[in-house]
């Protein structure tokens, strides 16, 4: 008698899943928040926590102590709102239409004000607690500093005066430049607490902190300034099946345009793993999984949802074993040209969460 489906929501579980250290997340939030010194470190997890998933990610960042979220879409609201509670959840693009203020009325989640034509719709709205945005140089969104003595601006009740740093990973003197409006900006606007360092200004010192910080990228394994790494774990690891061993004769060639030519007989294994799911062609011939401390480097081009690793020094991995992709995000970013955000953001729905 065969295994007899009852439902199409009865699925078997996928060939790909994406390994979260739980502890690594929280230890890394716990490090930024003590970097942050006198000010709170929060959390952006906007993207679905930068791919990772926010059903797994704020439950384990609120039992660190995070309160305060960030996200950038209404409609990454929802998830959110499934597992943290609305007054600590803040949406960065703010309110476009009159239904994303009325909707953060409803919900209250906090909008980030980013223009007098947000705060003008927020206000008609019926206004309350919201973030403010000014800009400082990124040229993106917020309001301008000379935009900051608008009357209709003394009317919001900000919670947070935010600005967002251009280059914090770099050390340039626009990271100087910035936190002097900044400054300037918070003695001209009526606000509780003031934040301006992402995860890389966390490192710039304490000129930086104001009360709140917003890491995003470190908190998930990313390295944006390399004194940073020591205190920062990887928490990603991308996981995949072998679907297939095949051996391949000396002189065989492997995958789409034959850009892999073996040397000598190999023991051969096809992943189900491929660039619709975010693990991209630049990763041909260049990237490595691991299984049991061996290394499996990548032969031949990646196609849209199969890979081939080399497994003539792993004779024990066999089909249905799972193996484990080389994803160390500063490293990743050398090998593939990819920044770090992308490695991360990049990694597709098929992946099990
Ligand atoms: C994404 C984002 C962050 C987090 O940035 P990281 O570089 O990932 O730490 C902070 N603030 C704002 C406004 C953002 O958009």
């Amino acid at each position: 008698m065969g295994h007899h489906v009852t439902s199409y929501s009865d699925l078997p579980a996928p060939a790909l899943r994406l390994d979260l250290d739980q502890d690594a997340l929280q230890s890394n939030w716990r490090a930024l928040d003590r970097m942050s010194g006198g000010a709170r470190a929060g959390a952006a997890v906007k993207a679905d926590a930068y791919g990772l998933g926010v059903h797994k990610v704020v439950p384990v960042l609120q039992a660190a102590g995070c309160d305060d979220f960030f996200v950038a879409h209404w409609s990454e609201v929802r998830a959110v709102l499934e597992v943290a509670s609305p007054g600590s959840l803040s949406v960065l693009h703010g309110p476009l239409t009159p239904p994303d203020a009325a909707y953060a009325q409803a919900t209250d989640v906090k909008p980030v004000i980013n223009s007098l034509e947000q705060a003008r719709r927020w206000i008609d709205a019926g206004g309350g607690r919201c973030d403010l945005m000014v800009d400082t140089g990124m040229n993106r969104l917020g309001v301008t500093l000379d935009q900051l003595g608008e009357p209709m601006l003394a009317q919001l009740e900000i919670d947070v005066l935010l600005s967002h740093l251009v280059a914090a990973e770099e050390d340039t003197p626009l990271n100087v430049i910035q936190c002097e409006r900044w400054n300037d900006a918070r003695t001209r606007v009526r606000h509780k607490r003031a934040s301006l360092a992402n995860s890389g200004g966390i490192a710039l010192g304490e000129a930086y902190h104001g009360d709140l910080t917003r890491p995003g990228i470190a908190l998930y394994g990313g390295v944006p300034r390399p004194e940073m790494a020591p205190m920062l774990r990887q928490v990603v690891r991308p996981q995949t099946a072998i679907l297939q061993v095949r051996h391949v004769e000396a002189g065989e060639t492997i995958g789409y345009n034959a850009t892999f030519t073996a040397p000598a007989a190999m023991r051969v294994g096809t992943i189900a793993l491929g660039y619709a799911d975010g693990y991209l062609r630049c990763w041909s011939g260049k990237g490595r999984f691991c299984a049991a401390g061996t290394i499996l480097p990548v032969l031949g081009r990646v196609s849209m949802d199969l890979t081939v690793v080399d497994l003539t020094h792993a004779p024990d991995v066999a089909e249905g074993d799972w193996i484990t992709a080389d994803y160390a995000l500063p490293q990743a970013a050398v090998t593939t040209g990819l920044s770090q955000y992308e490695l991360l953001t990049l990694l597709g729905r098929r992946f099990g969460r």
